[in-house]
C-alpha cells in the first residue's frame, strides 16, 4: 500500500502529486521547488520471483505448477543458505525441472550495467537496470567489523530534498520485494565469490548490516520494504537469517508510517532525516516537513524507540552556514533531551556530500567540531559518518543513476564495466 491509499493523508495531494507544497517564499530561487511526490507511478510490474512469495505462498505456487510442495524448501535452501540461483547446480532436483521451476520462480530481476570500486576495493557500487528500464543503485562496502549493502527501494524519489541528488530527479517508480531482496543476496553472493576478502583474515565476510539508504524514500513503498525486511530476517532456509539489529530504515518521516513500522514486530533501527531542529529551515530542508513537522516526526521517533526497544538514529546532514550554527546544535539538544535521556536517540552527523547544481558545501571542519562538542556538553550521543564511496557518487544523496551511466557503460568492451576510481 502506498502512503497517500491510508486515510490518515489528506486526499487532495495524493491525488494531485503536481501541486508544489513547499510554499514558494521558502526556496532560495535559484533551486528547484519540486512536488512531493507520495504515489508513485504506475508502470508494468516486475515480474514475480521467489523472494516476493512466503514460505506458505511458495508451496502453493510450486504446487500450482505440477510439483509436490517440498520442493519449496529445497529450491528456498539453494537461494537464499546457498546463494544459487543457478539450476544446474540445484543437483538435489531432477534435471528436466530444474530449468522450468528458476525460469518460472527466478527471472532475473537486476541486470547489471556497471560496477565501480573505491575506497581500496571496499566500497563497491552496482548500477542496475530493471525490467523495464528503470534504473537504480547499491552500495556494498566493507568496514574492520562489518559489510554493509546499501540498497535502493524506489527508483527515483518523490521527496524532493534539495541537497539529494536522487530526490533532484523525481520518482520512476517504486521497487518489488524482490527487486530489494536481490540487491542484498548479490551482495552476499559477490562476498561469498571473494570480493571485498581482507587478505589477511581466514574467513569470507557475509553482510552483516543492510541499511535502506539508496535511492528512495522506503516507507512511501511501505508494503514493498516490510516484504523485504521479512525476507532478510526470516531464518534461513525461508530467508536471508539476518538480524534485525542490523538493518537500518532511514526516512525523512512518514509519521503514520514509522507508527506502523513499530509494531511491525521487526525491531529494525530507525534513523530518521532530520536535518534541521526548527521547522523553518526543516522545511526547506526536508520539504515533508510541510506535512509532518519537527514535533510530531521526533515523536514518532520517541515512540518507535520505545516500543521497539531500538535505539533511534538522528541523522543531520552538515551544512555550511545553512544548519551547522551552535545555536541549532544547542536547539537539536533540546527538541531530543525534552522526550527523555533513557538512550533512546543518538545523532548520526553526516558532512554533506557534493551532489551536482546544489550550491550548498560542508560545513568547515571547526564549525563541524563545536556542533558535537555542544551536543556532547547536553549529553546526547553523537558521531560522525564517514563518508564511504564518495569519489564514485556512491555516498549518501549522490545515488542519481541516470542514461549517461548506461551510455557511459555500453562503451565499455564487458557488459559489467569495472572501474577502480
Ligand atoms: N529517503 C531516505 C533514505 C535515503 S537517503 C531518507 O531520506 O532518509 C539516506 C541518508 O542520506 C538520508 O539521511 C539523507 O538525508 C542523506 N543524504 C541525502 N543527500 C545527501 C548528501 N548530498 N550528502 C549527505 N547526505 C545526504
Amino acid at each position: 500500500m502506498s502512503v497517500a491509499e491510508t486515510p490518515d493523508l489528506p486526499r487532495s495531494e495524493a491525488r494531485t502529486p503536481a501541486a508544489p507544497v513547499v510554499p514558494e517564499y521558502v526556496q532560495p530561487p535559484d533551486r528547484s521547488t519540486l512536488p512531493l511526490v507520495f504515489t508513485a507511478p504506475r508502470r508494468g510490474k516486475p515480474p514475480m520471483h521467489w523472494a516476493d512469495l512466503d514460505p506458505a505462498a511458495r508451496r502453493t505456487a510450486v504446487e500450482a505448477a505440477g510439483h509436490r510442495a517440498y520442493r519449496a524448501r529445497q529450491i528456498s535452501a539453494h537461494y537464499f543458505e546457498g546463494l544459487r540461483d543457478d539450476p544446474d547446480t540445484w543437483t538435489d532436483l531432477p534435471v528436466a525441472v530444474r530449468g522450468e521451476l528458476a525460469s518460472t520462480f527466478m527471472p532475473q530481476l537486476l541486470k547489471p550495467v556497471r560496477e565501480l570500486t573505491c575506497d581500496d576495493g571496499d566500497t563497491v557500487k552496482s548500477l542496475w537496470q530493471l525490467h523495464d528500464g528503470s534504473l537504480v543503485e547499491s552500495v556494498l562496502m566493507r568496514y574492520p567489523d562489518r559489510v554493509t549493502m546499501c540498497v535502493s527501494s524506489q527508483a527515483g524519489c518523490g521527496m524532493a530534498c534539495p541537497f539529494c541528488a536522487t530526490g533532484q530527479g523525481g520518482l520512476q517508480r517504486n521497487m518489488s520485494t524482490a527487486e530489494i531482496v536481490e540487491q542484498v543476496v548479490d551482495g552476499a553472493r559477490k562476498l561469498a565469490h571473494g570480493a571485498l576478502k581482507d587478505p589477511d583474515a581466514s574467513s569470507t565476510p557475509r553482510v552483516s548490516n543492510v541499511v535502506f539508504m539508496g535511492m528512495g524514500e522506503p516507507l512511501a513503498n511501505y508494503k514493498a520494504v516490510v516484504g523485504a525486511l521479512r525476507q532478510l530476517t526470516t531464518p534461513k532456509p525461508d530467508g536471508l537469517g539476518m538480524s534485525a539489529r542490523g538493518i537500518t530504515v532511514s526516512t525523512v518521516g512518514l509519521v503514520p508510517r514509522i507508527k506502523e513500522l513499530a509494531t511491525e514486530g521487526m525491531p529494525v533501527t530507525l534513523a530518521l532525516s532530520l536535518h534541521a531542529p526548527d521547522d523553518e529551515l526543516r522545511d526547506e530542508l526536508v520539504p515533508v516537513n510541510t506535512r509532518w513537522n519537527v514535533d510530531e516526526v521526533v515523536d514518532a521517533a520517541w515512540e518507535y524507540a520505545r516500543i521497539t526497544k531500538r535505539r533511534v538514529s538522528i541523522e543531520y546532514i552538515l551544512i555550511r552556514d545553512v544548519n551547522d550554527q551552535p545555536e541549532r546544535a544547542e536547539q537539536l539538544a533540546r527538541v531530543l533531551r525534552r522526550r527523555g535521556t533513557w538512550g533512546w536517540v543518538h545523532v548520526n552527523l553526516i558532512p554533506l556530500n557534493p551532489t551536482p547544481g546544489s550550491r550548498w558545501t560542508a560545513s568547515r571542519r571547526s564549525d563541524e567540531d563545536e556542533f558535537v562538542r555542544r551536543l556532547q556538553a547536553r549529553g546526547v550521543p553523537v558521531t560522525v559518518r564517514d563518508t564511504r564511496g564518495r569519489e564514485i557518487d556512491g555516498a549518501c544523496g549522490q545515488l542519481a543513476a541516470g542514461q549517461a551511466d548506461i551510455a557511459e557503460a555500453s562503451t565499455a568492451t564487458t557488459p559489467v564495466a569495472r572501474a577502480r576510481v
